[in-house]
């Protein structure tokens, strides 16, 4: 088994070369991936920064290349960190912009997306017990954090199993939707190598955030999307690959992907056992769950936390060991009879 270091170096060998580019979110950096093939590509931009976009021109520069230089950018999801320098970089460079085809209208309607995002959020907030003070903070905090983010005009749409040939390699493009709806992952099947941004990230379980479905209509309003219960079939297919790196979106590569998702299994089954032990206790909402799970991370970190205990109520809700009921637009669980 190879030490992260060496992962890096088998990485860069096959001239792949992590930029790590600061965000302003507690995530801390974003790592972009520069590709020395051709055509020269760049996954993930980060956000939209002065800060971003130097270290950006910094980090390519010590490399050789300049931002004018890049022909090709892949998006790998639509969450800002990863993606708000997009124009910036297509401005400067004229390079082609690669995505997942189902994810192109969410990227192309950036402003008013996020704006039904917003929307979406807060309905489900409400309807889990989160009070209306918390979710309309939460939904400024989201709108002043707009900034970071762009519009990205994907010039090239991806499928799901389309390959993408460079000159020294090629990558499969595989949707793992979970995390987002629209996470994709690039595989190197020659040298097991996979570029999966958020899909997987070795320090951190990937939350599996709520969102409204790629596609989805402009007044959608439910049912609520199963974000956990995707995001694990999507860990299971990634499970059956056969890889020796993986390089992720935020923190140090994976060396042992089955050992990590094993364990993010075993996660998430503690989890979903605690949250039944709390229902059975008392029905309660989704908001009162997180709360006695995390205190009051459960007001500042309202969606984050909702998203994960929901999740985890979707695999009680498929095993049938809860039910889920309404009252004046309220839902709480019970234990099933
Ligand atoms: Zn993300």
């Amino acid at each position: 088994m190879q030490t992260p270091e060496e992962a890096l170096e088998q990485a860069a060998l096959a001239g792949i070369h992590p930029l790590r580019i600061p965000t302003p979110f507690a995530v801390g950096r974003v790592n972009c991936y520069l590709l020395e093939d051709e055509p020269l590509t760049l996954i993930d931009t980060g956000p939209n920064s002065g800060k971003a976009l130097d270290e950006l021109q910094g980090q390519l520069a010590r490399r050789g290349h300049s931002i004018d230089d890049l022909e090709l950018v892949i998006i790998t999801h639509q969450h800002i960190d990863h993606l708000g320098l997009v124009e910036i970089v297509v401005e400067h460079s004229g390079a082609e912009v690669a995505a997942l085809g189902l994810a192109a209208e969410r990227l192309a309607g950036f402003g008013e997306e996020a704006e039904r995002e917003d929307h979406f959020a807060v309905e489900l907030m409400l309807r889990n017990g989160i009070p209306q003070e918390v979710a309309f903070a939460l939904q400024s905090v989201s709108r002043s954090f707009r900034g970071w983010g762009a519009t990205a005009r994907v010039t090239r749409p991806l499928a799901d199993g389309e390959e993408i040939a460079f000159r020294d390699r090629t990558l499969e493009t595989l949707h793992r939707p979970g995390h987002s709806p629209s996470d994709t992952v690039f595989w190197d099947a020659e040298r097991r190598i996979l570029i999966a941004a958020d899909h997987l990230i070795a320090h951190i379980s990937s939350n599996p955030l709520l969102a409204r479905p790629l596609g989805a209509s402009v007044d959608y309003e439910g049912p609520r999307p199963q974000a956990l219960l995707t995001y694990m079939d999507s860990l299971r297919a990634t499970r059956e690959l056969e890889l020796e790196l993986v390089l992720s979106g935020h923190g140090a590569p994976i060396v042992d992907h089955v050992a990590l998702i094993d364990e993010r299994f075993r996660l998430h089954e503690r989890r979903a056992e605690k949250i039944a032990g709390l229902i059975a206790q008392a029905p309660r909402s989704a908001h009162e769950i997180a709360h006695a799970l995390w205190g009051n991370v459960a007001v500042t970190q309202a969606y984050l936390t909702l998203s994960e205990v929901l999740g985890h109520i979707d695999l009680l809700l498929r095993d049938r060991r809860v039910v889920e009921e309404e009252h004046d637009g309220l839902a709480r669980f019970r234990t099933a009879s």
